[in-house]
């Protein structure tokens, strides 16, 4: 779908990249059907703590649980929610299913703390951040629990607008992630002035550290940089055990990854914790 394409003609009729055809208002209809019932769900994946090994948080990413489709991942329905101006009420579906999930971990004595993924209309929107302290508390949980990752490219948009929405999470105590770090353009004195706590260093460049003492080095200056302002760095997209080594040996803080974890159902993912604690008592 092309946000893009303002043709009405065009914009209802377009086919979908696949070629099923499919219409774009039906699409439209059945995204907002889902949001109102159960076939919104998330996925979580786990954030290792690496200086203790132990697991610090969860990031939540939706799925859509598509009647006759199957399990459709954010790439074939995120632009579509945008440009449909379903974005808002996509998100706080996410934050209130996140934030439930998180009390009934920390009912059950896991404390993690949930990060989820904000869009570019989000941080836009004055009113977010008093809809994101209602959720909190609707579950009864302290804004440090929760951390919002956005992206740079997202950043560049209306930034002072953004910026006054980020500023007024952070003064509140939520924590506010640079998510794909690196992959953006913003300017170091851009970075040192956002209310921001950790940088997700992009996973592209986590891919390439192994083979590269060039891509090495890019991790251990945004490293530097992120402890320099005091921000955690979050390695994302670790896909074997020798980039985990290599993260922990260069003091990175935190990492994300399929070769800990792909994102997992809720039960499996407490399944997961349960087997990692087993083997590490043992
Ligand atoms: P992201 O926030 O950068 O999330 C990381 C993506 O990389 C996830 O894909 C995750 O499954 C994948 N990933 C994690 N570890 C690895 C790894 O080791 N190797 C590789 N190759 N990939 C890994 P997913 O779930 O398909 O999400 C894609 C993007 O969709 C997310 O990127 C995020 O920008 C967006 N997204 C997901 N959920 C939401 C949401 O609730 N709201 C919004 N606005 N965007 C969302
Ligand atoms: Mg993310
Ligand atoms: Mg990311
Ligand atoms: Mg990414």
């Amino acid at each position: 779908y092309s946000a893009k394409s303002g043709r009405l003609g065009a914009a209802v009729y377009d086919e979908d990249r696949d070629g099923h055809g499919r219409h774009r208002l039906e699409d439209i209809a059945a995204l907002r059907r889902a949001l109102e019932t159960g076939e919104l769900v998330l996925h979580y994946q786990p954030k290792l703590d690496l200086p203790t090994g132990t697991v610090a948080g969860v990031e939540a990413l939706a799925r859509w649980q598509h009647p006759t489709r199957g399990l459709l991942y954010p790439d074939a329905f995120i632009d579509l929610a945008e440009s449909a101006g379903l974005m808002a009420q996509l998100t706080t579906r996410v934050i209130d299913m996140a934030l439930a999930q998180c009390r009934r971990w920390a009912d059950q004595g896991r404390s993690l703390t949930m990060a989820v993924n904000v869009s570019p209309s989000n941080l836009v929107d004055q009113g977010f951040p008093d809809d994101v302290a209602r959720l909190l508390a609707v579950h009864g949980l302290p804004a440090g629990s929760l951390v919002l990752e956005v992206t740079e490219s997202l950043l560049m948009e209306d930034r002072e607008r953004a910026v006054r929405v980020l500023t007024r999470l952070r003064d509140a105590g939520v924590g506010v992630a640079i998510d794909d770090y690196g992959t953006g353009h913003s300017s170091l004195a851009y970075l040192a002035a956002l209310p921001v706590t950790e940088l997700k260093l992009d996973r592209t460049f986590i891919a390439a550290m192994t083979g590269s003492a060039r891509a090495a080095s890019i991790v251990t200056s945004t490293l530097q940089l992120a402890h320099a302002l005091d921000l955690v760095l979050v390695a994302e997209g670790a896909e074997d055990a020798a980039t985990v080594a290599a993260l922990a040996e260069l003091g990175c803080d935190v990492v994300q990854g399929y070769h800990l974890s792909r994102p997992l159902p809720p039960e499996q993912l407490e399944a997961w914790l349960q087997e990692r604690a087993r083997a590490h008592v043992s």
